[in-house]
């Protein structure tokens, strides 16, 4: 690694005030799991690391139809957390995808939005489940739409001496949910990862649906055409094929070394029509549950 100067500050004020000081070249930890390997690699030189684990920014708490998670909820919160299953299952089922055990000890939510991967799962959730992000800096606080908190690849709305506190997330009524993901060995991130979202009528049609993909552009996407089209309709195996071609036939996702633009688009397309049916399915029964 490069040299540099480590501060553990103990309040969220100290902490933005090292921030504000040292803005470009400061960077914070919190898991370490994306920043260490790039500390690592030389690929990021910070003459101050702020370690933000000693910061009371834990926290979970669901009130008022929102749930409310600190930055540090590691991944194995999200997995583990009754709190967090009961209000928003969601994500617990996207954080069991998360790399290995070891990463999801020490990885946060915070940290994983902060780092937007495109392919990374948590990001494509918040944007499925319109989640806020609230973000803090020595001259206060501001709120940020997770569709409009990644604004390319490892890029965000942040600004250098900002940290990211909370996120907020609807406790949804009566929804059904879905991530699916293909990747090429257990632990990897995936090549594509399609998050479903879906909640039926009484009458068993779509009253709402959300699509987001994750791997297949340098940010999540929401699939709002496809979306749209699902609006009102029974969901049928050939409704939500149609949907899911929708999706895909708007992506034109980028080639790397791991899988060619094509070939992720073929994903897309698939595994957007397994995790809408999955989804689907939830709705009918939670609707059918909330019903009886
Ligand atoms: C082997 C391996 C496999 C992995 N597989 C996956 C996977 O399948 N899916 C997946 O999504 N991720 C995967 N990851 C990444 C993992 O989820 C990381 O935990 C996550 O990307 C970063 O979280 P962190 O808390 O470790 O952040 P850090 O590594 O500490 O920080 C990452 C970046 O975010 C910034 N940052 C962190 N917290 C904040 C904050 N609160 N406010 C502002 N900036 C902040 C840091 O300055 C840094 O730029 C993997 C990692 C490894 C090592």
């Amino acid at each position: 690694m490069h040299p540099f100067e480590y501060a553990a500050p103990e309040t969220l004020e100290d902490a933005l005030a090292l921030l504000h000081e040292h803005r470009d070249e400061a960077k914070v930890l919190a898991g370490g799991q994306s920043l260490v390997p790039l500390l690592n690699y030389r690929l990021a030189r910070p003459r101050v690391v702020v370690d933000i684990n000693g910061l009371p920014l834990d926290g979970v708490r669901a009130d008022d139809g929102r749930l409310r998670l600190g930055a540090l909820v590691r991944h194995h919160q999200l997995e583990e957390s009754d709190t967090i299953a009961r209000h928003c299952p969601v994500l617990r089922e996207a954080a069991r995808l998360i790399g290995n055990v070891r990463v999801r000890t020490l990885g946060t939510l915070g940290g994983s939005l902060a780092h937007a991967d495109p392919a990374a799962e948590l990001p494509a959730v918040m944007t499925a489940l319109d989640a806020r992000l609230t973000v803090a800096s020595a001259s206060g606080r501001r709120s940020i739409a997770a569709r409009d908190f990644v604004t390319g690849p490892l890029t965000t709305a942040l600004a250098p001496d900002e940290i990211v506190t909370e996120v907020e997330v609807s406790t949804s009524p009566a929804r059904g949910f879905a991530v699916e993901e293909f990747a090429r060995r257990a632990g990897d991130f995936g090549l594509v990862v399609v998050v479903a979202l879906v909640r039926v009528d009484r009458g068993g049609r779509v009253a709402d649906a959300r699509l987001a993909l994750g791997g297949v552009a340098d940010r999540p996407v929401r699939a709002a055409a496809a979306e749209e089209a699902l609006r009102g309709q029974e969901p049928t195996a050939a409704v939500l094929a149609g949907a899911a071609e929708i999706a895909r036939d708007r992506l034109d996702p980028p080639s790397d070394a791991f899988a060619s633009g094509p070939y992720r688009r073929l994903l897309a397309g698939v595994l957007g029509r397994r995790a809408l049916a999955r989804a689907v399915a939830g709705a009918i029964q939670s609707e059918g549950a909330e019903a009886r």
